[in-house]
C-alpha cells in the first residue's frame, strides 16, 4: 500500500531553542509565572498584556515586577512573527507573508469590510494534501505551524491595521495547509483567540475548513467548544472528486456525507460547503443537483467559490472558471431547493492572495 502523505507522522512545529510565549494558553502562562515563584495571576496579566492590551516587547509590561520582566526579556521571546512582505489588493485586502523563527515563510490575508474583518490564517507550511487545483497543495508539505505561530498572524495582522473592538473580526483558516492535520495546535490557537481575557473573538467567527480527513472532523466534533466547519467538497461523484483531491480516494463522498450527518451541530449551526467551480469538470446542472441532494442530508449553507488561477503554475492549465451565467443556474438550482446559497467572489486575486493562490513559489523560505 502506498504511503499517504497525511498518515505520517505530523510534522513537528517550530524547533525554535527557546519557547515564545505565544502560543500558550492562560493555564500554561500561569504554570510558567509560578514556576519562576510568582503568583499565579503574573500569568493571567503576561496573557492580558499579549492578547488584550497587544504589547509586543517586555518592555511594555510595566504591571510586571521589575525582575520578574528582566528574567522573561532575558529567557523567552515573545515569539510574534515578522511581517516580510505586505501586498494590497486593488480590493482592499492585503497579502502578508510572515517569517517564522526558523525561516520558513507562510501567508496570511487580511480582508476588511464594511462592519467587520476577516483574517484568512495558514495552519501548515504547504500542504500535504495534494488537490490538483490548489497552488499550495503543488508545495507539498513542510511543517506544521504551532499555536503561537497561529495566533502570532492574528496579532501581527491586527497590529498592522488596527482593529476595534467596536468591528467584529473572523478568522478563517483557509490559509496554507490542512488544518485538521494539525488538530492540536489550532484548537489550542482558538482556546487563546476565544479567550474572553485576551481578544475574547467569538468561537462563532472561528472556521476551520476542511478538505474532507473524515477522521479529523471526527475529532474535531468532539471538542467543546470549538471552531465552526467548513468542507471543500469541490466535486459531486467520486471520480471527479477523486481526480482532483487525493483525500477522496481514501475518504469516499458517502463517508464523508455519513461523518458530516453525525457531527454535534449547536442550535442554529450549519456547515459550510466550499464548492469550488471548475468549467466543465464541477460546474455541471447535474452536478447542482447532486450538491443539493448532499448539502440537504445535514443543516448546511453553500458557497460556490469560482475557480481562481495561478497563472505560473503549468499544472493549472487544465482549469478555468465557470462561466457567469452557469453561476447564476447553480445559485438558482440550489436556492430553488431550499439551501442558502453565496458565492464567494474571492479578494485579492490581483495579487494572488485569493483562495489557492497561496504558495511560495520558491520554496519554504523564500
Ligand atoms: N486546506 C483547507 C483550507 C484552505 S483552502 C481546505 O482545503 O479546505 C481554502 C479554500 O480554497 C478551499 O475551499 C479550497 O477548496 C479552495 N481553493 C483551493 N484552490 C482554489 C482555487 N484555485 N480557486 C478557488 N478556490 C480554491
Ligand atoms: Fe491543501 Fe486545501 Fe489546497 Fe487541498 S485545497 S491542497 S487541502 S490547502
Amino acid at each position: 500500500m502506498t504511503t499517504r502523505p497525511w498518515d505520517l507522522p505530523a510534522p513537528e512545529p517550530s524547533p525554535g531553542s527557546l519557547p515564545a510565549v505565544l502560543g500558550l494558553d492562560r493555564a500554561a502562562l500561569r504554570a510558567l509565572a509560578m514556576e519562576w515563584g510568582e503568583p499565579s495571576f503574573r500569568g493571567d496579566q503576561i496573557f492580558e498584556g499579549l492578547y488584550r492590551h497587544r504589547w509586543d516587547t517586555w518592555a511594555s509590561f510595566s504591571i510586571l515586577p521589575g525582575t520578574f520582566r528582566t528574567r522573561l526579556q532575558e529567557g523567552r521571546p515573545i515569539g510574534l512573527p515578522e511581517i516580510v512582505e505586505s501586498v494590497p489588493s486593488t480590493d482592499g485586502s492585503t497579502k502578508h507573508v510572515f517569517r517564522l523563527a526558523d525561516g520558513l515563510r507562510v501567508e496570511g490575508v487580511h480582508m476588511p469590510y464594511r462592519d467587520r474583518s476577516t483574517l484568512c490564517l495558514s495552519s501548515q507550511v504547504g500542504c500535504a494534501m495534494g488537490c490538483t487545483f490548489c497552488a499550495t497543495g503543488s508545495m507539498g508539505i513542510g511543517r506544521n505551524l504551532d499555536a503561537g505561530e497561529i495566533v502570532g498572524q492574528v496579532l501581527a495582522m491586527l497590529r498592522r491595521h488596527g482593529g476595534s473592538p467596536a468591528s467584529p473580526v473572523n478568522l478563517v483558516f483557509m490559509g496554507m495547509g490542512e488544518p485538521l492535520h494539525n488538530l492540536d495546535h489550532v484548537l489550542r490557537a482558538f482556546r487563546i483567540l476565544s479567550d474572553p481575557r485576551g481578544l475574547a473573538i467569538s468561537p462563532r467567527r472561528i472556521t476551520v475548513s476542511t478538505s474532507g480527513l473524515v477522521p479529523g472532523i471526527r475529532a474535531l466534533g468532539s471538542h467543546h467548544p470549538r471552531p465552526r466547519l467548513a468542507v471543500s467538497l469541490n466535486a459531486t461523484t467520486d471520480a471527479q472528486r477523486s481526480r482532483t483531491m487525493p483525500v477522496n480516494r481514501v475518504w469516499n463522498l458517502e463517508a464523508l456525507g455519513e461523518c458530516l450527518g453525525a457531527f454535534p451541530l449547536q442550535r442554529g449551526e450549519r456547515i459550510t460547503l466550499e464548492y469550488v467551480l471548475l468549467r466543465g469538470l464541477s460546474d455541471g446542472l447535474e452536478d447542482g443537483r447532486r450538491l443539493a441532494a448532499f448539502a440537504k442530508r445535514f443543516p448546511s449553507k453553500v458557497n460556490l467559490i469560482p475557480f481562481n488561477a495561478t497563472e505560473s503554475d503549468p499544472r493549472m492549465a487544465d482549469f478555468q472558471p465557470p462561466e457567469e451565467s452557469r453561476i447564476g443556474e447553480l445559485c438558482r438550482i440550489l436556492s430553488d431547493s431550499g439551501l442558502t446559497v453565496s458565492v464567494r467572489r474571492s479578494r485579492g486575486q490581483d495579487v494572488a492572495g485569493a483562495c489557492g493562490q497561496l504558495v511560495r513559489k520558491r520554496g519554504f523560505r523564500a
